[in-house]
């Protein structure tokens, strides 16, 4: 309600089909003058026969649309009581009888706050004569579009369209509806792909959600959480080894661009597969065809029965390039929130900096460093508090997150890059010199780093990983002084020999993710430096032949790694047995196939 001053003059404005006789101008001026106590009314009668029945009587910039369609829509807003903030626009069950009854007399109707386009551009609008906004409010346009509030001031509100904003012109009405941004949610999402605001862009039948969720929701308190124990295995074996990722952490993928960080990603979501982790792939600012090409491998290893793919392409408005990372995480919340465990994908937030970067430059705020504005750290850092692993109480559901980040020339120091390695539990660094000299995925052993670890690693993948990650990097340093030299000692050359070999077989083809046992037996062999023997070119096939023989002949040893998680030195053993037996098969004593 605005507050008017005392003896204020308010100018009211009556549209109706009929002029209202005597009695009922009476009830209207009775009505304002409660409204509006301090006040002189003033009641202008204006013939509009579009209403068909009742009137709209606009009091200042509030209206009160008692028209045949504003009755109807008050009342189905009312019985659907869609409204998140939780307030309907008619308080009392009274207010919905009276109206049944369509009387005016003891109705608490609310008003609703009406606007006027002042400017339009660029995705962005200007409206005069609404004075209560709150940030993040939706506000809906005569034709139908929706905006969302981005920059209150004195006499004006900034919004962001979402949506183009052809036919949005000077003048138009724009109306409060005191509801948050959100989006609908729900599990008939699953296997869908959506756009940002939770419509299906597949071609496929609308969508039966069951809630309604704000985009923006704060991230749960300190209490609310539980630490993070339970490994999401990407499936990756350089990853689970050495950086291996918790159910509720958050893991950057960084890296220059083409050097296969969306691979990473559809990796690990190809290998929850039967792992009841629910997926949800955001993309942001990328090309439609990318986008569909994913969408198909996805399809094709059987994917999008637990995968929602929500995307925002380069040519849909910075807006919605805007809102969707945190509309794609208020789709995982509705699962976390429920007790189930969530892996949400951002593709990629240098492209969510970008679109940002633009809102705020056309809503004329001041650039910072890299153009970006003050606020660029917030961005991110609101949006990936919100993954987290929930406590037991509130039913131990989680949301791993995986933004990707893409660097300029490797540097990872530039404003987004450090923002986002900061907020974030660790990451994936990815290499182009790693990528082109074959190493894929070209995982940067060095400057990646998990910072969860162990407490997110089985205990057989502990043990097996062993110290591989030191051997590797003592590797990389030995390989570097040893270029130009060929007179090396016994002890060099195996280390070399040894180094050579583990990157051999953290080499993974893409869409092959390795399942736990086939990790934990490799490794183990690789540690027992059972694979030295083998030349380099072969270990590949090598240890494709000894999983298979493994499985086929030992499936004690599989068995028993898939449901204790453990490997105890007589299983190390074992392993080591089938392994050399496996290798006597194939391979003569000078390394060459048997
Ligand atoms: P962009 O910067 O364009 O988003 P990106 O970093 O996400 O690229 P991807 O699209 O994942 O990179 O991969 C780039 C190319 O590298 C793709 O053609 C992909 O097939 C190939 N690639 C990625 N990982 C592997 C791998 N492990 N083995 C073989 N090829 C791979
Ligand atoms: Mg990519």
């Amino acid at each position: 309600m605005q507050d008017y001053k005392s003896h204020q003059v308010l100018d009211c404005v009556l549209e109706c089909v009929t002029a209202p006789d005597k009695q009922q101008l009476d009830g209207i001026q009775h009505f304002l003058e409660k409204q509006y106590p301090d006040c002189e009314i003033y009641i202008t009668l204006v013939n509009n026969p579009k209403i068909v029945s009742g009137f709209i009587l606009r009091a200042g910039n509030e209206e009160y649309d008692w028209s045949q369609a504003g009755r109807q829509k008050l009342l189905e807003d009312t019985l659907n009581s869609m409204d998140v903030s939780g307030r309907n626009t008619i308080s009392s069950q009274k207010g919905i009888i009276s109206i049944l009854h369509g009387r005016l007399d003891d109705v608490e109707i609310k008003s609703k706050e009406v606007g006027h386009v002042s400017q339009v551009g660029d995705g962005i609008v200007y409206i005069y004569g609404i004075e209560h906004a709150m940030y993040g409010e939706v506000i809906l346009f005569e034709n139908g579009l929706q905006g969302m509030v981005q920059d209150i001031r004195i006499d004006e509100i900034g919004c962001i369209l979402l949506g183009s904003d052809n036919g949005i012109e000077e003048g138009m009405k724009a109306v409060r509806t005191e509801r948050m941004a959100g989006i609908p949610v729900g599990n008939a999402y699953i296997g869908r792909v959506v756009n940002a605001l939770g419509a299906p862009i597949d071609g496929k039948e609308g969508i039966a959600a069951s809630d309604y969720r704000p985009i923006e929701q704060p991230a749960p308190g300190i209490l609310d959480r539980k630490s993070v124990s339970t490994p999401l295995e990407t499936g990756i074996l350089s990853i689970d080894s050495m950086f291996p990722i918790g159910r509720g952490q958050r893991e950057l993928i960084i890296g220059d661009r083409q050097t296969g960080k969306t691979s990473i990603a559809i990796d690990t979501i190809l290998n929850q597969k039967d792992k009841n982790v629910i997926c949800i792939y955001v993309a942001i600012g990328q090309k439609a065809s990318t986008v569909s090409k994913l969408v198909n491998t996805l399809e094709k290893h059987g994917a999008m029965s637990y995968t929602i793919v929500m995307s925002a392409t380069a040519s849909d408005p910075a807006s919605l390039q805007y809102i969707a990372p945190y509309s794609g995480t208020a789709m995982a919340e509705y699962f976390m929130y429920r007790g189930h465990d969530v892996l949400i994908v951002y593709d990629d937030l240098s492209k969510h900096a970008v679109a940002y970067r633009a809102l705020s430059l056309l809503m004329e705020r001041s650039p910072g460093r890299e153009a970006y504005p003050g606020d660029v750290f917030y961005l991110h850092s609101r949006l990936l508090e919100r993954s987290s692993r929930l406590k037991d109480e509130l039913g131990g559901g989680s949301i791993t997150a995986l933004p990707i980040v893409e660097t300029q020339a490797g540097d990872v120091s530039a404003y987004i890059p450090t923002n986002v390695i900061s907020i974030t539990d660790g990451q994936i660094f990815l290499e182009s010199d790693l990528f082109f000299s074959g190493m894929r995925p070209a995982v940067n052993v060095g400057l990646s780093v998990s910072r969860v670890g162990g407490a997110a690693q089985t205990k057989a993948m502990k043990k097996a990983a062993g110290s591989i990650r030191i051997d590797l990097a003592q590797y990389r340093e030995t390989e570097v002084f040893t270029q130009f030299s060929s007179d090396l000692d016994e002890a060099t050359k195996q280390q070399l020999l040894y180094g050579r070999g583990l990157m051999e077989l953290l080499k993974q083809p893409l869409c092959k993710p390795l399942s736990l046992h086939e990790q934990v037996i490799t490794l183990s062999a690789a540690n027992q430096k059972l694979l030295l023997d083998i030349p380099v070119e072969k270990i590949k096939e090598f240890q494709k032949g000894m999983l298979v023989y493994v499985e086929q002949h030992y499936p004690g040893i599989v068995d028993e790694i898939e449901q204790m998680h453990m490997l105890s030195d007589s299983l190390a053993q074992r392993i080591a047995e089938a392994v050399q037996e496996y290798k006597s098969q194939v391979v003569k004593p000078d390394g060459q196939p048997a």
